[in-house]
């Protein structure tokens, strides 16, 4: 490790955080389990994904020690900074994703959750075929048909997993989401449960390079929704890790 990460971990500051994360990384475990219970599924059933962006590196490896086993980063250039550093573990990219930076993440994660066009696919099935790898990724839905998300539509949705499942070097795992804001949990519901639907749909279908195992939503505010509509992901970060401090060196 850097000094500036050694450095970091004497601080008062850090200390604090790291007992936080201590006590949110057992509630949210407790949380995730009761929640699967409630499902009808076995809390291993359940992944969860600690989201890192603006986390630092000494924080995201006390989260490693305490067992977390994934983590997901938002941006490449955060990830290729924070990457060395990280204790093993199973590293994912959850963020948008310019197809000039595709090539970053090739036998980097495990999983590309965010493909949210035909291009990026394209894209990534052409730099993995190259290296001779193959690439799991999830295709993002925008469940709220929302203009500021990325995401296939709902309606546009089987088409392109029939065409990605056509391209080598790529093996689609299954789906990802985040919903629009809701004022209540009825529409909240909705949003998961139709994501399940789909999940559910395309899974029946059983074409090749099409492997529906992952259903990546739920997040801090929702996970227990989620769950409960039949996430097998959830993606948590401000809960786990505390509130995002913007601007400071991860
Ligand atoms: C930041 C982020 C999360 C976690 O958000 P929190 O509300 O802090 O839990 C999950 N998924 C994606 C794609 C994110 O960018």
């Amino acid at each position: 490790m850097t000094e500036k990460f050694c450095n970091d971990q004497l601080t008062d500051a850090f200390i604090e955080r790291r007992a936080a994360l201590e006590e949110n990384y057992a509630v949210i475990c407790e949380r995730i389990a009761a929640a699967a219970i409630r499902s009808g599924r076995k809390p291993e059933e359940i992944t969860l994904l600690g989201a890192t962006k603006t986390v630092p590196v000494p924080l995201i490896n006390h989260a490693i020690e305490l067992g977390l086993e994934h983590i997901g980063e938002n941006r490449v250039q955060e990830l290729m900074d924070k990457y060395d550093a990280i204790l093993p573990c199973d590293k994912q990219f959850i963020g948008v994703l310019q197809t000039n930076k595709v090539k970053y993440l090739i036998e980097r994660v495990s999983l590309i959750q965010s493909v949210s066009s035909l291009r990026l696919a394209k894209e990534i099935s052409r730099l993995s075929t190259l290296q001779n790898t193959t690439t799991s990724v999830l295709l993002e839905v925008n469940i709220g048909k929302e203009e500021s998300k990325s995401g296939f539509l709902p309606e546009e949705l089987e088409e392109n997993v029939a065409a990605i499942a056509e391209l080598p070097g790529l093996q689609v795992n299954g789906l990802m989401t985040i919903p629009p804001i809701c004022e209540n949990s009825y529409d909240l519901r909705q949003y998961f449960s139709l994501m399940h639907k789909y999940f559910i749909d395309i899974g029946r279908k059983k074409s090749d390079n099409v492997n529906m195992n992952i259903l990546s939503m739920g997040m801090s505010a929702d996970y227990e929704t989620a769950i409960e509509c039949g996430a097998t992901m959830v993606r948590i970060g401000s809960l786990l890790f505390g509130p995002r401090i913007l601007h400071q060196n991860y």
